[in-house]
Parts: structure tokens; C-alpha cells; sequence
């Protein structure tokens, strides 16, 4: 038996680990299994260059726990190690990579905890570990390496005859829950899922029937627990693959989702390495829950579900898996950002979505159509938070419009063009964000043969004013939000049957009776008889403002609740009715009570004012 010191300075080291590794411990398990597939994984290669010439025989790598021990062993039937190597690897090697490691990124504890520090992450979880490994060299005795957590170790012959390595870990008081079978369950799932060895953790039965009837018979046999897939289909070419084996794969990564809309298989080796399926999910109004369903993976060993360097931000909302060993993983995120490869990644994913986006519209116009409800907010926030994705999703972003149907932007415009090119020459598309609550507008609207889009998800709000910024040309407008005659502004304008002075007379009762109408105004417009007689309106701009600022959580004060009273001076119980009543009182409850028939359409009537009116309406039918 011989013992050393790991490094002069090691003094410092397990202290460290301890305590800056405290946010993450489960981490130790990912990276000593992930030393354990390695080491398989390279015995494979030795084999199949002809350097190594016995039967490999079983690979496969098994955890256990041994309660009464308070032990976790992680064992693989690898490489393993000469005494030579231990040495080297885990005293010189393991140690200084470690050390390295920690003192660049000492001040940035989530970092280190995230990615772990290899063999030594185990010192976190173990007040001491053994390491029983034997070369696959066969004159080369077997060896049994023990360490405290002090710098100091012992390595020692030991009697193993078979090849690879043991790791025993001496589970310390604090990480008790490492001897227990349901947190290494989860652990296992979550970092091992699809590591690319079998690995084993306990046995589990499985049931078989033979014969039938009467004779029919259980058969129970207990067979190994293998808790991941090594060949998930990411790895696969999708020539092999079906419909049936991509949704499958999405059921076993996100299980009790609703089936995804499509999907895209990356794989690409120049000018970096990436393998991946990415999913689009139905995406629901709510999109901020979506987020965070992409996993990254590094050679099948999973490394996080925060991808935000890595991936466009708006393709956040897509579910799936990256694999990709030239993302660099052990370094801090700043760096990440400005990263080449990672640069380089992000455009390729982006340019892939963007095509199959493409494609799908090229190819099968209708099936788009029917998904663009759920693809919809996606695309829209591409367009929005991304120039290049702009610039191609322009040719098949869709709009909507009240009838059912779907158009290009471009098909949208030649649609309009005749009725909605206001005096400026703009294109006007209208729109309504509440289909019932708009009912009477959207009639008007249409009854001057206009068009309306719907556009009542909380994107499109940004959306318009994207379009409008990027198109130049159009300008969306609401349908309440102007009278119908001047919601597409023109020169003409009709000729009020009022005389000046009526008009005047007019103005003067409803100032006189309208209250609380804010900055908003009351104006007199000689619109058609058949129009309604006083029209709520809430101009475009103000509103936009005002939203904004909601948006933003900023005091509402500045932009005050407000709205324009158009009184129609050529609708008969304005023109006749009106003007003719006799007492000053009865004009105005009269005006009174069309004014409050106008709010009632703009679902603005609401509590006390509510109640006065009904009560008010009941007056007048008695
Ligand atoms: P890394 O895996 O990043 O190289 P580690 O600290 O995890 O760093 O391991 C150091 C070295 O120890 C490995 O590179 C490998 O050569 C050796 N090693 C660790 N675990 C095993 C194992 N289970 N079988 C064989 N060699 C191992």
C-alpha cells in the first residue's frame, strides 16, 4: 500500500467544494456515471480498432445502494484504470482540472454547481471514496484507491478480476437522501435518460401469459431495471423514422402533452456538431408556461433545460431536444453570448424553423391554415424579436379575417386595396379584438363593406404595430375606435340636414348633459340616417397609448380614461325629435338616455350609472 498527497495546495480544495458546489450536489451523480459511460465507450473503441480482442460480454453500467453501508456505488464494466492511472487521472490530472476550474469561476457558485467538476464532485455527497478499478490490460493487477476528503489518499492491490470500475461513495450525513431509492430514481431520469449504455439500477418484474383459458398461467420474472434509452431517435436518420416514433419520443419527453403540430430533425456535422428534434407544441394564449421545454444535451448526457444562449429567444416556445458537444458547457454565460459556435447554432436553428415554416406553407396551404391558431403567437413573436426570421416569415405570416379566411399580408392588401386606401393613400385594415363586445361596430363597418380582421391574442397588439413600422403602408385601426364613414379617412363628407345654428343648439344640450368623458370630445357629424344616433369612439392613438402604458406598468394618470361622443346630426331622433321637444329638462334627459344607449354598446354602462339607467328606461315604458 502507498499513500500521497493529492496537491500541496489541495488543502483548499474539498472546503471549496463543499461549500461553493451547496446549490447543486445532485450533480455528482451525472458526472461520475458520465465518466462511467466514457470509460465503456472507450473500450468499445479499443475493440473495434482490434486492440482489444476478448468478448466484451455485458456493458451494461449498474448503480446501488447499500442502506446498511450508507454506500452508493456506481459500476461499470469500462476501460478501468492501472495503478499508473489512477495516479495520474485522479490525484494529478482530476485534481487540477478541478482546481483550475474553481478558481476561475469561484465568485459564480451556480456555474460550478451546474457543471460539476468530474470525479471530484463526488467529495460533496462522500466523506470518503473508494475507487476498485481493473485495466482491461491483462497483466495489470487491480487496484483500490481511498480518499477522505483530506488531500491525503492510499491506493492499494486489490482483488478484482474483472474489468472496469467501481466508485464507492461513503454517502456523508447531510446528502442522506442519496441512499434513498426514489431520489437516485429521479436523478436517474433526469440527468440519465438517454445516455447512450445501458444503465441499471435495481430489478423490476415483469408479467407474461402462457396458454389459455383455464390454463391460462402468470409467469413472473424479474429482469434488470434499465432506466434509460441509449438510442433515442434524435441519433437516428429520419429516413428511418415515422409520424408515429417523433410523437412517441415527445410523449416520453413531455408526457401527458397534447400531441405537438409538427417537427423539425436537426442534424448537422460542419461547421459544428448538433443532432436535435425540435417540436412545435400547440401553444396557448398563456405562452410564458411553454418556455423552458427545450433540453440540452451534450453527448446524451443531459445538461440543462435553460437554454436561452443557445437558442433565438423566440424559439423558446418550441419543445425538444438539442445534442451538441461543441457547445462549450464550462464556462459562464456572458461568454456563451458571444461564443461562435453558439452564434453559428443559433442562425442554423432559426434558418431550419424558418424553412420548415416554409415549406409547410408551399406545400400544404390548408393543413397551415388549420394549424396557424396554434403557430400563430409563435411566428408572430419571430417576426417581432427576430430581423432575419422577419424578413422570411413575411411571405407567410397569415391574417385572419371575420369571415374565416386567410391571407398573405401581401393577399391581404390587394383584397382591400379599393374600399380601405384612406385620402393619405395609406391601406387601412381594420380589426376588432372582441368580436361580441364590438357586435354593432363591426356591423357598421361592414355594412360600408369593409373588411375586419381578428386580432385578439395579447401578441398582436405588438404585432400591428411591427407591421405597421416594418410595412409602412398600413395602418390597422380598430373598429370602434372612429365612426364607420371615417374609419377609412376620404375627402367627401355629407352635408348636415341641421342649419348651423341647430347644430349649435344641438352641442350645446348634450355638453350640457354628457359627463365624464375625460380629455375626449363631443362632435357633430353628418353621417347616414341609417347610422346610429350617437356613436362612442375611442381613437386609434390615445388607446394604443394608453395600453402601452398599461403594459408597462406605468402610472395611468398621464393618459386619462377617454373617449369621443359623435352625435350623428342627420339621424331623424336628432334631426326631428331632438331639436323639436319643448322643454329644456326633457331634451336633456332625452339626450341623456341616447348617450347612455351608445355607452351601453361599448359595454361602458357599468354600476350605480347602470342601475339609474334601467331604472330611467323603466320611467319611459311605463
Ligand atoms: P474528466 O472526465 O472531465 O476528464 P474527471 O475528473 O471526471 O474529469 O475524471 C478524470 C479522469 O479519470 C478521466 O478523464 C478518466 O481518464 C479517469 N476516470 C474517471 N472515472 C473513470 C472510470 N469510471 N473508468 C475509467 N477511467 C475513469
Amino acid at each position: 500500500m502507498s499513500k500521497g498527497n493529492i496537491s500541496v495546495q489541495a488543502e483548499n480544495i474539498f472546503p471549496i467544494i463543499k461549500k461553493f458546489l451547496y446549490s447543486d450536489h445532485e450533480i455528482f451523480l451525472r458526472e461520475l456515471i458520465s465518466n462511467a459511460v466514457d470509460a465503456t465507450t472507450k473500450i468499445k473503441t479499443l475493440t473495434l480498432k482490434g486492440e482489444v480482442k476478448e468478448e466484451l460480454g455485458d456493458l451494461k453500467i449498474e448503480i446501488k445502494i447499500d442502506s446498511e453501508a450508507k454506500t452508493l456505488h456506481i459500476i461499470d464494466k469500462g476501460i478501468g484504470m492501472s495503478e499508473e492511472e489512477v495516479n495520474k487521472y485522479l490525484n494529478q490530472m482530476a485534481f487540477s482540472s478541478a482546481e483550475e476550474f474553481l478558481s476561475k469561476y469561484k465568485d459564480d457558485a451556480t456555474i460550478i454547481g451546474h457543471f460539476g467538476l468530474g470525479f471530484y464532485s463526488a467529495f460533496m455527497v462522500a466523506d470518503k471514496v473508494d475507487v476498485i478499478t481493473k485495466s482491461y490490460q491483462t497483466d495489470v493487477p487491480a487496484v483500490l484507491w481511498s480518499c477522505d476528503g483530506n488531500p491525503e489518499y492510499t491506493i492499494d492491490t486489490y482483488d478484482k478480476t474483472q474489468r472496469g470500475t467501481e466508485i464507492i461513495l461513503h454517502i456523508n450525513d447531510e446528502s442522506k437522501e442519496y441512499l434513498t431509492e426514489s431520489r437516485i430514481n429521479e436523478l436517474l431520469n433526469k440527468y440519465c435518460k438517454f445516455l447512450p449504455v445501458e444503465i441499471k439500477f435495481g430489478t423490476k418484474t415483469t408479467t407474461e401469459y402462457e396458454g389459455e383459458g383455464e390454463d391460462k398461467k402468470e409467469i413472473k420474472t424479474e429482469v434488470d431495471n434499465i432506466v434509460n434509452n441509449p438510442n433515442p431517435i434524435w441519433k437516428m436518420k429520419p429516413g428511418d423514422l415515422t409520424d408515429e416514433d417523433y410523437k412517441k419520443f415527445y410523449n416520453e419527453l413531455h408526457p401527458f402533452s397534447q400531441p405537438p403540430l409538427f417537427w423539425i430533425h436537426l442534424n448537422i456535422d460542419y461547421p459544428f456538431n448538433l443532432t436535435g428534434i425540435l417540436y412545435f407544441p400547440k401553444i396557448n394564449n398563456n405562452f410564458e408556461v411553454q418556455k423552458n421545454k427545450i433540453q440540452l444535451y451534450s453527448n446524451q448526457v443531459f445538461i440543462t433545460d435553460d437554454v436561452k444562449e443557445i437558442v433565438p429567444e423566440f424559439l423558446m416556445l418550441l419543445h425538444g431536444v438539442i445534442d451538441s458537444p461543441d457547445i462549450p458547457l464550462n464556462v459562464s454565460r456572458s461568454y456563451l453570448q458571444s461564443d461562435s459556435n453558439v452564434k453559428k447554432i443559433n442562425t442554423y436553428i432559426s434558418k431550419k424553423v424558418s424553412e420548415k415554416l416554409q415549406s409547410l406553407f408551399e406545400t400544404d396551404r390548408s393543413g397551415y391554415e388549420d394549424k396557424w391558431k396554434e403557430i400563430a403567437t409563435f411566428v408572430k413573436y419571430g417576426m417581432i424579436s427576430d430581423e432575419k426570421f422577419n424578413e422570411k416569415a413575411i411571405s407567410y405570416a397569415l391574417l385572419k379575417n371575420l369571415d374565416g379566411g386567410y391571407f398573405t399580408i401581401e393577399e391581404y392588401k390587394a383584397k382591400v386595396k379599393d374600399l380601405q386606401t384612406d385620402k393619405h393613400n395609406k391601406l387601412i385594415f381594420l380589426y376588432s379584438n372582441d368580436v361580441k363586445g364590438q357586435h354593432s361596430y363591426i356591423k357598421a363597418a361592414r355594412d360600408y363593406g369593409f373588411d375586419i380582421l381578428e386580432m385578439d391574442t395579447i401578441i398582436d397588439n405588438h404585432f400591428m404595430q411591427h407591421l405597421e413600422y416594418k410595412g409602412g403602408d398600413v395602418t390597422f385601426v380598430r373598429v370602434d375606435s372612429e365612426t364607420p364613414d371615417n374609419l377609412v379617412q376620404k375627402e367627401d363628407k355629407k352635408e348636415s340636414v341641421l342649419s348651423q345654428a341647430e347644430q349649435d343648439k344641438v352641442k350645446d344640450i348634450f355638453t350640457k348633459s354628457v359627463k365624464n368623458i375625460g380629455t375626449g370630445h363631443i362632435e357633430l357629424k353628418a353621417l347616414s340616417p341609417t347610422d346610429h344616433p350617437i356613436t362612442i369612439t375611442k381613437p386609434e392613438f390615445m388607446r394604443r397609448m394608453k395600453e402601452m402604458q398599461a403594459m408597462q406598468g406605468m402610472d395611468m394618470g398621464m393618459f386619462p380614461d377617454s373617449h369621443n361622443v359623435v352625435i350623428n346630426t342627420n339621424h331623424p331622433l336628432i334631426a326631428d325629435k331632438l331639436i323639436k321637444m319643448k322643454s329644456e329638462e326633457k331634451k336633456a334627459d332625452f339626450a341623456n338616455y341616447l348617450h347612455d344607449l351608445a355607452l351601453l354598446n361599448q359595454n361602458m354602462l357599468s354600476g350605480e350609472e347602470l342601475s339609474l339607467f334601467i331604472a330611467r328606461s323603466l320611467e319611459f315604458v311605463k
